[in-house]
């Protein structure tokens, strides 16, 4: 068989824990299998490179934010295939653009347009584990790029879909997919099993466990995704006891609460401006709308845009009006407009517990709500034990 293992930050937090890393590894190898191993930076690395940029200048170049924050997960992939040869199994890391990962130039927020992992195949070949370095990449005009924060899921699912591999394990601090995130919500439920389509629609809509360009490649290129805790042993069939299965043809039903920090909605009076501007300023948008008065709306998650308030100016000096920093709550599930009952319930149970609603969005598999920063988890909180639990 051959595996894609993904490793997120917390795995590899401390010496200790890539050792930890590095044992689960080789059991997959001395099982027999073709590993590829695809490991994020270390612990709070990435914020922490970030943080020191800004430090320098208020608001660094996204080009430069790439060289610095690309570093992080190549620091890992040395010390892991380091860990590994300690232990007797042969290995080599490579960069994401030693492994092919060819990006577009939108630097920070970059999307895989195209792997070619002929090093990787090649190592394969010689019987070595191949470590990557996740969440980076590089354009046609060999610049060194990044995927958007949370982008090692993508790297990982991607060369999964390029390699052919019969799996794409995700490992990280949670044993698999929850109907809301567990820190948030105490009773949220293990979901064993998962459609793609509406694991999309909950990364894109904050569930950080996944991030959505990986549900995105996976859906294109039907590959299952299994979610999984690191550490946590596995039976003779390489299965942990829980994990979550996300495929395109699982029939499995989900209801589940996201949330999603530090959004803004923007307001115009002509569409195709607000859509011109925010192209030029790549600046991504979640939700676009146009009233019939000719009014749009877009509401703009900030977690890929490093440099925010040059952004913001721009668009104010252009007329577009601009909220404060809000968020977004969102509950996902099939059908949720066509039977009629879960909009006024999202609605009553938003108002029941207090949180000051300033827009809504809803399509038959997402309803969503732009609240108070300060109300999020009460959001989510009142949505999960109204729509989810009730
Ligand atoms: P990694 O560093 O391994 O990539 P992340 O921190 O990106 O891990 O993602 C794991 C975290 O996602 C969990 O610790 C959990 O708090 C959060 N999370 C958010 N929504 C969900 C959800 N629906 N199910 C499980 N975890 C979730
Ligand atoms: N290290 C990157 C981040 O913190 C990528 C990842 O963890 O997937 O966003
Ligand atoms: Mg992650």
């Amino acid at each position: 068989m051959r595996i894609v293992q993904k490793y997120g930050g917390s795995s590899v937090a401390t010496v200790e824990k890539l050792g930890q890393v590095a044992d689960m590894v080789a059991a997959a190898r001395r099982r027999g299998d073709d590993v590829v191993v695809v490991v994020s930076a270390m612990g709070k690395t990435t914020d922490d490179l970030i943080a020191l940029a800004k430090k320098v200048s208020p608001e660094p170049a996204r080009r430069e934010l790439d060289m610095l924050v690309s570093t992080g997960e190549r620091v890992s992939m040395a010390l892991l295939s380091i860990a590994m040869q300690a232990r007797g199994i042969d290995s080599i890391s490579f960069t994401g653009s030693q492994s092919g990962i060819i990006t577009s130039d939108r630097h920070f927020d970059a999307r895989i347009l195209e792997v070619r992992p002929y090093r990787i195949e090649d190592e394969l070949d010689r019987g070595k584990v191949v470590i990557v370095a996740g969440y980076q990449g590089m354009s046609e005009k060999k610049e060194i790029t990044t995927l958007g924060r949370g982008g090692s899921d993508t790297t990982a699912v991607a060369l999964a879909a390029a390699l052919g591999a019969d799996r794409c394990e995700i490992y990280s601090d949670v044993d698999g997919v929850y109907s809301a995130d567990p820190r948030v919500v105490a009773d949220a439920s293990h979901l064993p099993e998962l459609r793609l389509e509406l694991l999309q629609e909950m990364a894109e809509a904050g569930a950080k466990v996944l991030n959505a360009q990986a549900v995105e490649w996976a859906r294109r290129s039907n590959i299952a995704i299994h979610a999984r805790k690191t550490g946590d042993s596995v039976g003779a069939n390489g299965h942990p006891e829980k994990q979550t299965v996300a495929r395109e043809d699982a029939d499995a039903r989900a209801r589940a609460v996201t949330g999603l920090g530090r959004v803004v909605c923007a307001s115009a009076s002509d569409v195709g401006l607000l859509a011109a501007l925010l192209t030029e300023l790549r600046v991504p948008a979640l939700d676009v709308s146009v009233d019939d008065g000719g009014q749009a709306r877009a509401v703009l998650p900030l977690l890929n845009v490093p440099d925010w308030p040059r952004c913001e100016a721009a668009l104010v000096a252009a007329g577009v009006t601009m909220s404060e920093e809000r968020s977004f709550v969102s509950v996902v599930g099939d059908g949720l407009l066509s039977e009629g009952r879960s909009l006024p319930m999202f609605l009553r149970s938003l108002r029941d517990a207090n949180v000051m609603v300033h827009a809504v969005r809803a399509t038959p598999l997402r309803l969503s709500a732009v609240v108070a920063t300060s109300a999020q988890g009460d959001a989510e909180r009142a949505l999960h034990a109204a729509l989810v639990r009730g």
